[in-house]
């Protein structure tokens, strides 16, 4: 799986012509960093499928399947969901057709054996990107955000707000507060994403594909530094 990453042969009119489009990426940062945010960026302009672990979760959630009734006191409470049942989604997901020419990962790995298990099955993977905001910004991010219910599209309610208020611009599905965007919440999830998914960087920092991007206030700066990363060899 994905095993030559693109190479960036011709520019014309914003339009990326690429060699071996494949884009295999992982995307690191705390909650609230933006990584779903660019993901969806990346996804349309690459054309190729985010994978959130998270929104397939809250789908769960919503639905009151078996996965969503035993994942959610965990999400409740901002702790991590156990690592076996989010390989065996990663797992399911990764082998649907439209992952064949590359995803995005957002929201996982976000521990050292979700990261082992993906390197188990065979994933390769060919750009890591972590998108570093300062805990302070985190905070007044996620108190701010907004997410629709049906799609899951995130907002905030100065910096990124829909276009009609609580209605989403890509579904028209409504926009709600994520229950875990409670401020308690949010200074948990922080600490579990500093002591359980930053190690991540030092992993695959030892594997050569780690990049960094200091997350900006203004998305399209974020953006713009992600897309240089990602066209870097
Ligand atoms: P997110 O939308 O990515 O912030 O995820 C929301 C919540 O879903 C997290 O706080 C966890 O409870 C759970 N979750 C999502 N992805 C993972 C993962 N890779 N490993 C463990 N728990 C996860």
């Amino acid at each position: 799986m994905c095993q030559k990453f693109f190479k960036l042969i011709n520019k014309q009119e914003g339009n990326d012509i690429l060699e071996n489009k494949k884009l295999c990426l992982i995307l690191l940062g705390a909650p609230g960093a933006g990584k779903g945010t660019q993901a969806e960026i990346i996804s349309k302009k690459y054309n190729i499928p985010t994978i959130s672990t998270g929104n397939i979760i809250r789908e769960a959630l919503k639905n009151e399947t078996p996965l969503g009734l035993e994942a959610k006191s965990y999400i409740d409470s901002g702790a991590l969901v156990p690592d076996n049942v989010i390989i065996s989604i990663v797992k399911d997901r990764l082998s649907e057709p439209d992952c064949k020419n590359g995803f995005i990962l957002d929201g996982v790995p976000r521990t050292i054996a979700q990261a082992q298990a993906l390197d188990e099955m065979g994933v390769e993977i060919n750009k890591v990107v972590s998108i570093e905001v300062p805990d302070e910004k985190i905070i007044s991010r996620l108190s701010g955000r907004r997410v629709c219910n049906k799609c899951g599209s995130s907002y905030h309610i100065t910096d990124k707000p829909s276009k009609k208020q609580d209605i989403c611009d890509n579904c028209d599905g409504s926009l709600i507060i994520r229950h875990d965007d409670d401020p308690k919440i949010i200074s948990d999830r922080l600490k579990v994403y500093h002591d359980q998914t930053e190690p991540l960087k030092d992993y695959y920092e030892s594997k050569g594909l780690l990049k960094i991007v200091e997350g900006q206030d203004i998305l399209e700066e974020t953006t713009s530094l992600v897309d240089k990363v990602l066209r870097s060899e």
